[in-house]
């Protein structure tokens, strides 16, 4: 059976061969474990083989997390979930990274309530690439006037660029989704924001998006095991 320990070295293998595939540099892409329904022990193990960033969806979950894990010091916590607006203050306190901003309110909010002591949130503007009405997200569209509202907000810095792409195996379409990403962030770019980060790849597609740029892969399955959901916790 696997271990969490040679799960972690198989994405590390895996990221290191699609950069080289790409003629891309290792170090330029960076992993973010989503632990999401997964204990804080194992999250404690991976952090002991050096893991430092943590993807989770639910604020309830990250605070309980947060409030476990905090004698790990260097321990980056990154929310990707939806947000809801009586949600914000848990992350607002506990996140370092905020991948799944939509809106303006909500970013808003974030801004007032991240505490002063610490660093400004980061932030990924969430697109919706696919263009599915069933999808979180903002339209490309609208993009660059809610890339230009959040930016002024004092306590929050935008660092790039998030997507989920459709639940397809056509890697045509998925490979066009993740440049239309690609694009939209050159074109802010072109406005004049500084962006660092494109959120793109998960377990299964992770190859792909950083063939096509991903700077930053969210995996979950691949590293802790698939997910069981405990009926009607979320
Ligand atoms: C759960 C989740 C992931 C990880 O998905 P896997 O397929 O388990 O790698 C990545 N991104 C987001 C936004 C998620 O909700």
């Amino acid at each position: 059976m696997a271990t969490i320990f040679t799960a972690l070295q198989d994405v590390h293998a895996r990221i290191h061969a699609a950069c080289t595939a790409a003629a891309r540099n290792s170090g330029d892409v960076s992993l973010l474990a989503v632990s999401k329904t997964f204990p804080s022990c194992d999250i404690r193990e991976l952090y002991e083989y050096g893991q430092r960033a943590f993807g989770e969806n639910y604020a309830q979950e990250l605070a309980s997390k947060y409030q476990d894990l905090k004698d790990c010091t260097d321990l980056e916590w990154h929310f990707i979930g939806p947000i809801q607006s009586n949600k914000t203050r848990l992350i607002a306190e506990s996140a370092a990274w905020v991948h799944t901003i939509d809106r303006f309110k909500i970013a808003e909010r974030l801004s007032e309530q991240r505490p002063s002591h610490l660093a400004p949130l980061n932030i990924c503007l969430q697109v919706n690439v696919s263009g599915e009405s069933s999808k979180s997200g903002v339209a490309p569209s609208h993009l660059l006037e809610l890339a230009q509202q959040v930016g002024h907000l004092p306590r929050l810095q935008i660092r790039g660029l998030m997507c989920i792409p459709e639940a397809t195996e056509n890697q045509a379409l998925l490979a066009e989704q993740f440049a239309t990403l690609v694009q939209l962030k050159e074109q802010l770019t072109a406005q004049g924001f500084t962006l660092d980060t494109l959120s793109m790849g998960m377990s299964n597609d992770l190859e792909l998006a950083i063939a096509s740029g991903s700077t930053l892969v969210r995996v979950g399955s691949a590293i802790f095991g698939a997910r069981t959901y405990p009926l009607g916790s979320i």
